[in-house]
């Protein structure tokens, strides 16, 4: 089966390769597409994100590499468009809406960086009530994707990254199957990312199971993406998201092919 991955970072964000040793290491691989989704800036915290001088320069050499592999390749240029980044969507062939920041009273808490912060911010911001901050990120992401009308949602429960989220509560259950519901009416298309398993933190991808089944049965789509920050995992876990996919019922998922997503058979 061949894949094909629109969530990849690469040294213009936070990743570790270059765009081009992203297309020949996805060659090698042997798949379908390949698309690129640095992360947008965010004046908040600007250590893991694109420079804003350097947008211009990243359009510009995803577009030359785009042509110069056109037979070998197809390549897209994308963003994952962060909540607190307002950017022009126009120049880019596809966004991931993402949340990776609450910020209170002028202070940045990135949710999905440590085990720590996730901690400080559900102390400081939210007096310790796990619940009270697991309903403001999905509210945020309900309104990042109304706002943004992404393509895709990008790890819609990133919040579970540290196994901080009481998972299995009925409340917490409720406040992320409503979040589903409502972004849903924006967009039908969510990522099913592999990330949180090649750093080491989760054994599954995102979102939760019962989060694919409901999306299932709301007629949802799904794209394998891996968020991959280096070369070597652009299709890390696909085959197995693909299997987990079955499992849930689903009959295909979703590539890009530039313009629009076709359905491949799982
Ligand atoms: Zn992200
Ligand atoms: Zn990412």
């Amino acid at each position: 089966m061949r894949f094909s991955n629109l969530h990849t970072h690469t040294t213009f964000s936070d990743g570790k390769g270059t765009v081009r040793e992203n297309i020949e290491s996805a060659i090698k691989k042997n798949m379908l597409s390949l698309g690129f989704s640095d992360h947008s800036f965010t004046a908040c915290d600007t250590s893991y994100c694109m420079k804003l001088e350097d947008y211009e320069k990243y359009c510009a050499e995803i577009s030359s590499l785009k042509e110069e592999y056109k037979d070998r390749i197809p390549i897209f240029l994308g963003l994952e468009k962060d909540y607190y980044s307002d950017i022009d969507k126009s120049c880019f062939d596809y966004i991931i809406a993402s949340v990776h920041y609450i910020v209170h009273n002028g202070v940045c808490y990135p949710i999905d960086h440590s085990r720590k912060q996730q901690e400080d911010c559900t102390r400081e911001v939210f007096h310790g009530n796990i619940l009270d901050m697991a309903k403001c990120y999905y509210d945020m992401v309900v309104e990042h994707v109304a706002s943004c009308k992404p393509d895709v949602i990008g790890h819609f429960d990133v919040l579970n990254k540290f196994s901080i989220m009481p998972e299995n509560d009925e409340k917490y259950i409720e406040i992320t199957c409503e979040a589903m519901k409502e972004a849903f009416k924006y967009c039908p298309r969510f990522e099913v990312n592999t990330g949180g398993i090649s750093r080491g933190w989760r054994k599954d991808p995102y979102p939760s199971f019962y989060l694919l089944e409901l999306l299932r049965e709301l007629g949802g789509e799904v794209v394998i993406n891996s968020d991959s920050h280096h070369p070597e995992n652009l299709d890390f876990f696909f085959c197995e998201s693909a299997e987990i996919l079955r499992r849930a019922g689903y009959k295909t998922f979703s590539v890009f092919n530039g313009k629009s997503f076709d359905k491949i058979n799982l």
